[in-house]
This record gives C-alpha cells, sequence and structure tokens, in this order.
C-alpha cells in the first residue's frame, strides 16, 4: 500500500468494471474509461440531469479517443441512459484522457444520438482545440529542441520525443467541437434532475494545465461536500506539474502550490472524486502532502545545484527508476518545473552553456 492511502478514507473498495456505473451519490455515477498508459485508467462522473426540460445526463471527462473507450461508452448507453441523451459534456482540463472522446459524446456516440454541448474554460479549450489540429513538423522539431536545450543528448530519445511531439495529442485527441460554452471561476452550474439539481461551483486552478476546472458542490439537504478534482488532487499519485515546449519559460509550481490552498477553504469531510484513482475522503491531508512533497523535492535539487545542472540532470534525482518516453516527457517537465520554481525566487541563477544547455546553479554556492 502506497504510505499515503493509509491516511486517506476510501468509502468504496472496488472500482467499476470498464462499461458500468457504481453510484456514489444519488444520481452520481463513477466510471472508469481504460488508457493505453502505466496509469491504465481515468475516472468519469456521470449526472442525471435536466436541461430545458430533457431528462438526461451530464459527464464530466470523457477518455481518450480509442476503440475501448467507445466501446465501454456504448455500453453505457445501452445499459444505463434507457434512451436518454447525453445533455452536455464538461471538461475539466484539455489533457487526452479528459478530452479525447468529447467530440465524439457530443455528437452522440456512434450512431449519432444526440447534440451535447461541450463545457470548458476558455484556457483549456482553446489550447485542446491548438494542439488537436497542430499535427506537423513544427512541433516536433520544437519538443526535440527544448530537451536537447535541457541536456537530452540520446539521439533515439529526442527523436520519440518529436515523434510524440508529432502525433501523440492528434492521435488521442482527433477532433475538438468547434463551439463551446465557457465556464469561468466561480461559476455555478446546477445540475440533476428537477427537484434534486445540486450546485456545482467551478474552481478553477493552475500548474497542472493552463485553467483546469474542478467542481464543488457544498453541503446540501443532509448530504456531505462533493468536490470533482479532475487531476489537481488525486490520491495515490502527484499531481504532474511541468514545463513543457509550448511555454519553455513557465513558472507551474507556484501557480500550482496557491491553486491548492483553494481547497482548504472546503470542509475536511469533502467527498473528492478524482480522475485517477478512488474517491476519497482526506482533502486537507493531500493538500499538507503536495506541499511537504514539493519543499522537499526543491530542496533535493537546490541541494543539487551546488554545481550546475541540467534539468536532465536533475531527473535521476527525482525519478530513479527507469522511465518509458511517455514517463521521460513528464519527468523532464517536472525537474524543469522544479528548477524554474527556485530560478525565479532568485536561488538558482541560470546559464546557456557553449554546448546550448541551460544549467542552473545556486546562487549561494
Ligand atoms: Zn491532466
Amino acid at each position: 500500500m502506497h504510505p499515503r492511502e493509509r491516511e486517506l478514507i476510501y468509502p468504496w473498495a472496488e472500482v467499476p468494471a470498464p462499461g458500468c456505473l457504481r453510484t456514489v451519490r444519488p444520481g452520481v455515477h463513477w466510471l472508469r474509461m481504460p488508457l493505453p498508459f502505466a496509469l491504465d485508467h481515468i475516472n468519469v462522473w456521470l449526472l442525471e440531469d435536466e436541461v430545458d426540460g430533457v431528462a438526461g445526463f451530464t459527464v464530466v471527462d470523457c477518455g481518450i479517443a480509442s476503440e475501448p473507450t467507445r466501446a465501454a461508452w456504448e455500453q453505457i448507453f445501452a445499459s444505463a441512459f434507457n434512451g436518454r441523451p447525453l445533455l452536455r459534456v464538461i471538461a475539466t482540463h484539455f489533457h487526452p484522457d479528459h478530452l479525447g472522446c468529447a467530440a465524439w459524446l457530443a455528437a452522440g456516440g456512434e450512431r449519432q444520438r444526440w447534440q451535447a454541448p461541450l463545457w470548458m474554460t476558455l484556457g483549456e479549450y482553446a489550447f485542446g482545440k491548438f494542439l488537436s489540429g497542430a499535427q506537423g513538423e513544427a512541433r516536433g522539431h520544437i519538443a526535440a529542441a527544448h530537451f536537447r536545450a535541457h541536456g537530452v543528448t540520446d539521439e533515439q530519445l529526442l527523436a520519440q520525443v518529436k515523434a510524440r511531439a508529432m502525433h501523440h495529442y492528434p492521435a488521442l485527441v482527433p477532433a475538438v467541437p468547434e463551439a463551446f460554452r465557457r465556464i469561468m471561476d466561480g461559476d455555478e452550474i446546477a445540475i440533476g434532475p428537477r427537484g434534486a439539481k445540486r450546485v456545482f461551483r467551478v474552481i478553477v486552478g493552475y500548474g497542472h494545465a493552463p485553467e483546469h476546472a474542478s467542481l464543488y458542490c457544498a453541503p446540501q439537504r443532509g448530504e456531505g461536500a462533493l468536490l470533482i478534482s479532475g487531476d489537481m488532487v488525486l490520491p495515490r499519485i502527484s499531481t504532474n506539474v511541468s514545463v513543457f515546449e509550448t511555454e519553455p519559460e513557465g513558472n507551474p509550481l507556484p501557480r500550482y502550490l496557491r491553486s491548492l490552498d483553494h481547497y482548504l477553504m472546503l470542509p475536511a469531510d469533502t467527498l473528492v472524486l478524482p480522475s485517477h484513482g478512488k474517491p476519497f475522503l482526506g482533502l486537507h491531508r493531500i493538500v499538507a502532502e503536495q506541499h511537504a512533497h514539493h519543499a522537499a523535492r526543491l530542496q533535493e535539487v537546490a541541494a543539487a545545484c551546488a554545481t550546475p545542472k541540467s534539468a536532465a540532470d536533475i531527473v535521476p534525482l527525482l525519478f530513479p527508476r527507469a522511465l518509458d518516453l511517455h514517463q521521460s516527457t513528464f519527468a523532464l517537465g517536472e525537474a524543469l518545473a522544479h528548477l524554474h520554481a527556485l530560478w525565479y525566487d532568485g536561488r538558482l541563477a541560470r546559464t546557456r552553456d557553449t554546448d546550448g544547455v541551460y544549467r542552473f546553479a545556486r546562487v549561494d554556492a
């Protein structure tokens, strides 16, 4: 058992099988969609709803665009929908596991049974739209150059990084709907059948994605608080906070940590519905644990930079295990996020050396 899991309460021991529902609150259902990665699933949340007098469902997050995901969804439509339509698709953020299947779901699945609008923040919609349509050489070159500038010298890995940057996102998110309904921080969205609506408040968070939306429902009618957290709060793994080639001078880590603190204003016994892992109680513990985790990593990285280090030098320190390509891109991004946090804070200085590689060194060393 992961040490963190001992500190959290998991009300449901069993996870739903693909194509099956598990009801976590009246009208709130937990589904799992498969992912072909080391992280092998995403949770999506199906909420009974009524819009414009039509009874149906709202879904929060979608799964990637893949045959197994579409098959699981078709099974849900056949077993649980009972002829009712999907009324809206809400995506917490642009990452492929959350947005990939949105266009297909919005258009009514295999048989195009309905037209449902996509609800997203502007930052996430625009980013997903831009990456989905951006196949090609230029993106690959930028990614390879970014990795090279941060100390990756393995030509085979650089070629893989280039190919991944060109094809990965459009393959998993082949289309994003042409129009969307914008949601913003603080917006309230009433979701539920007539007479049983829950009001969800949008909480925008930064650092994991440009404008990530979580959905919070305050305690009501004897029911405890509920948070659909997306990837901002996860029970078993740390949320990825990375500097990627699309924003190479970004400083996402302090933004992420500041965003996490908003969750401390929610009740400690909020039931958290995360995108990965199982629903849990222990929101404030995760926030405290994430702060401690990143503080320790910043210390390690700062200590290592007693002599100049590139991001590639930092990766084995933070991730001592062997990494596949997918994990390597996130590992370099995470290493850079920690370096940048210290650099923006004035604790590290950055130089670009004659080999074209950025290295960071402690200013007090
Ligand atoms: Zn994500």
